[in-house]
């Protein structure tokens, strides 16, 4: 059983170095348990949340622990009277090859239905982020112009797509001339622009000719501030993530900018929110029936990124948080 863990709390960017893999026998269910065989494990930006010290939203990841995670698991023994060896679920078992489980918190998955890795993505917690957050708190109209960035990731492309479906403009902001091609003409997004370009402040206020209706907040940083100015009279900014914050270990450069954020939220009404997606949970089922239908009528497209190996597992969380990803990123552990 290999897993790999905490080692310890990184400053900044994380390094290898932060991680320490090992390996240990495979433990023996007790009465009333599972043992699983982790098939994918879901890399996602909240881990850098729980690498540090101090309460967030979750609880950190002790040191010598094994880190966090969602999983896709097989059972290869049910000593528990509600699963049967072979069964494919959706777990939280975290970086390690092997699992326990006293069957609490597991969903089961239907492998026929959709290839059993988007259960960590598409049809999962990033895919029902963006739809809970971009139709309670956006609530996109017909015509009107939806904005978001790492728009070639798990959240961001499910919500311009969305935003399609419900008939606004949506913009996507990524990073790289291949992830805004792919945004463009595979996920049909009306603009895609390169948040690396360094005209990326005026494509942007091209791109969005009669202004920003809705803001879909993944990123914070240089993206929001080529974002603020052209946000219209009653825009709604759904704030999901701040991931170019995440490895912030010094305070924040530059002038104190919240008494001009306040003035226009004042002075424009705007509706900023944050959210986390659990708060919608009682929204989980018409995500999943409207969400599958859409994939199955070709409406909504996903894109992942696989890593073979829990080797790998480190290295790949570091890329996410660096743009390295295209896609979904998952492991793919056995
Ligand atoms: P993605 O699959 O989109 O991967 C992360 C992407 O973020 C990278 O590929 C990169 O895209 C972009 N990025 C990385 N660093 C920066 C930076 N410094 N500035 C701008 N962009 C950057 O991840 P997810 O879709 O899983 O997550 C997207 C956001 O949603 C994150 O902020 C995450 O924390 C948040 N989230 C929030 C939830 C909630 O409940 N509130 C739940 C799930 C996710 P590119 O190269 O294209 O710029």
């Amino acid at each position: 059983n290999k897993r790999v863990l905490l080692a310890r709390r990184p400053e900044g960017l994380p390094k290898p170095s932060d991680f320490r893999l090992e390996e240990v026998t495979i433990p023996a269910p007790k009465e009333g348990e599972l043992l699983l065989r982790i098939l994918f494990l879901s890399l996602d930006p909240y881990m850098r949340g729980r690498m540090d010290a101090g309460e967030s939203y979750a609880a950190p990841v002790e040191i010598g622990e094994v880190m966090d995670g969602g999983t896709v698991a097989e059972v290869v023994v049910s000593r528990h009277k509600d699963f049967v060896k072979g069964e494919i679920l959706l777990s939280y078992s975290g970086w390690q090859s092997y699992a326990l489980s006293d069957g609490q918190g597991l969903r089961k998955l239907d492998p026929a239905a959709a290839p059993v890795s988007t259960a960590l993505g598409v049809l999962g917690m990033p895919g029902f982020t963006a739809y809970a957050g971009l139709l309670t708190i956006g609530r996109p109209k017909p015509g009107e112009t939806v904005v978001v960035a790492a728009a070639s990731g798990a959240v961001g492309s499910a919500v311009g797509q969305i935003a399609k479906i419900k008939g606004a403009r949506a913009v996507g902001i990524a990073g790289g001339l291949a992830k805004c091609a792919f945004v463009l003409e595979n996920l049909g997004f009306d603009a895609a622009i390169d948040r690396r370009a360094p005209d990326f402040a005026r494509r942007l206020k091209e791109a969005c000719p009669k202004g920003i209706d809705i803001y879909f907040e993944n990123v914070g940083g240089a993206v929001w501030d080529a974002v603020f100015p052209l946000l219209n009279d009653f825009a709604r900014i759904p704030v999901c993530g701040l991931i170019a914050d995440y490895n912030m270990s010094a305070p924040f450069p530059g002038p104190d900018r919240l008494p001009v954020v306040m003035d226009q939220v004042l002075t424009k009404s705007l509706t900023i929110r944050g959210f986390i997606q659990r708060e919608f949970a009682d929204q989980r089922p018409a995500f999943y029936s409207e969400m599958s239908q859409w994939i199955r009528g070709g409406r909504l497209r996903y894109r992942e990124d696989v890593v073979d190996g829990l080797d790998n597992a480190p290295d790949a969380f570091i890329g996410l948080l660096q743009g390295r990803n295209f896609g979904k990123l998952v492991v793919r552990v056995l």
